[in-house]
């Protein structure tokens, strides 16, 4: 038996259930889930902002071990470094096809037969496909990297979602060394944002935010400056990280960029309407605007490689309000929503 928060929708949401766990099928992995940090899409479909296929398990952003190898499953992790019951892993968001078009020109987040943890409806055949629950059963071609032990279990959960996504848009914003970078929203993704371009040698790192509390924050995880929405525009930097989805900030972030600049918009995954951009600013200035949803492997893996490597040099923990049950689920969500802490993790 395994225990699960099932979600319906916005008015109705969670529902604590046990079931049989499904027997494993080619190629899967069974998982004991140690800890699942709510991501800012669990609260926008908790909050009917997003609609998710239901009744569904929320919550991606998981870390867990090990529990049993279902028929030909793999024995070895991304690394090539082998696996065994007991081993604490994270594992990708998505799993697809690795022959399929997109997963080939390294967009496996795309591929038509895309199953993503934390986002598919529970049927007969499917089940335990998310965080909130005491397991999940991996499918086969899930991309798993084995961490270390010691690698502390809230700050772990944050790798397979927030800090692959940040390691995606510092990929797409090609050399960062000596540039000048502005992370533009300073929530989870901004800060963990700071912290590696910081590492990765940018000259600058401006925070922007409105917050005060969270431009502090964003100070000690490597922002050498900060500096209000209302004064973005006073910036003149190399990259634009954009991270709130807000239309003004999108708008801003060309405007911020010298000449050859690079903007990355991540933030904007909720509906959106349409903004004005000026095609001869971009050319005569020439300017690239690239949009990032989810992670790829290589994003993954160097997401896990930077967190094994900085988690005792920047104080990622302050950053989580922990100590909520799957029991608690409903008050963990209520919490992040009345108290908007940087993240909120569940216990498992
Ligand atoms: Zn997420």
């Amino acid at each position: 038996m395994s225990k699960f928060a099932s979600f319906i929708n916005a008015d109705e949401k969670f529902l604590i259930y046990s079931q049989p766990l499904l027997e494993l099928k080619e190629g899967e992995i069974l998982v004991k889930n140690l800890c699942t940090s709510i991501c800012r899409s669990d609260l926008h479909t908790y909050q009917g902002k997003r609609i998710e296929k239901s009744p569904t398990i929320l919550g991606h952003e998981i870390v867990g071990v090990i529990e049993a190898f279902g028929p030909n499953a793999s024995l070895n992790d991304f690394n090539n470094a082998p696996l065994k019951a007991g081993d604490k892993i994270t594992w990708a968001i998505y799993a697809s096809s690795p022959e399929d078009e997109f997963s080939m020109a390294d967009m496996p987040q795309k591929a038509k037969d895309l199953f993503k943890y934390g986002h598919e409806k529970i049927t007969d055949t499917s089940h335990f496909h998310g965080g909130l629950s005491e397991h999940t059963i991996l499918k086969k071609n899930t991309l798993i990297i084995k961490l270390s032990q010691d690698l502390p279990n809230e700050i772990a959960s944050l790798i397979n979602c927030s800090v692959a996504t940040v390691a995606g848009a510092v990929r797409l914003a090609g050399n960062i060394q000596n540039k000048s970078v502005s992370v533009y929203g300073t929530g989870m993704l901004g800060i963990i944002a700071c912290a590696m371009v910081s590492k990765m040698g940018a000259s600058k790192v401006i925070a922007v935010d409105e917050s005060a509390e969270r431009l502090e924050m964003a100070k000690q995880f490597g922002a050498t400056e900060i500096c209000l929405p209302t004064d973005a525009l006073q910036q003149k930097v190399d990259i634009v990280l954009e991270f709130s989805g807000a239309n003004e900030a999108m708008q801003n972030s060309i405007r911020m960029l010298k000449i050859g600049g690079v903007t990355i918009w991540i933030g904007a995954v909720f509906p959106q309407s349409d903004i004005p951009i000026n095609a001869e600013y971009i050319i005569r200035n020439l300017l690239t605007i690239k949009g990032l949803h989810n992670y790829n492997n290589e994003d993954f893996l160097n997401a896990v490689n930077f967190m094994e490597m900085n988690y005792t040099f920047f104080d990622f923990e302050k950053l989580i309000k922990k100590g909520f049950s799957l029991d608690e689920v409903s008050e963990a969500f209520e919490y992040a929503i009345a108290h908007n802490p940087f993240r909120v993790s569940i216990h498992l």
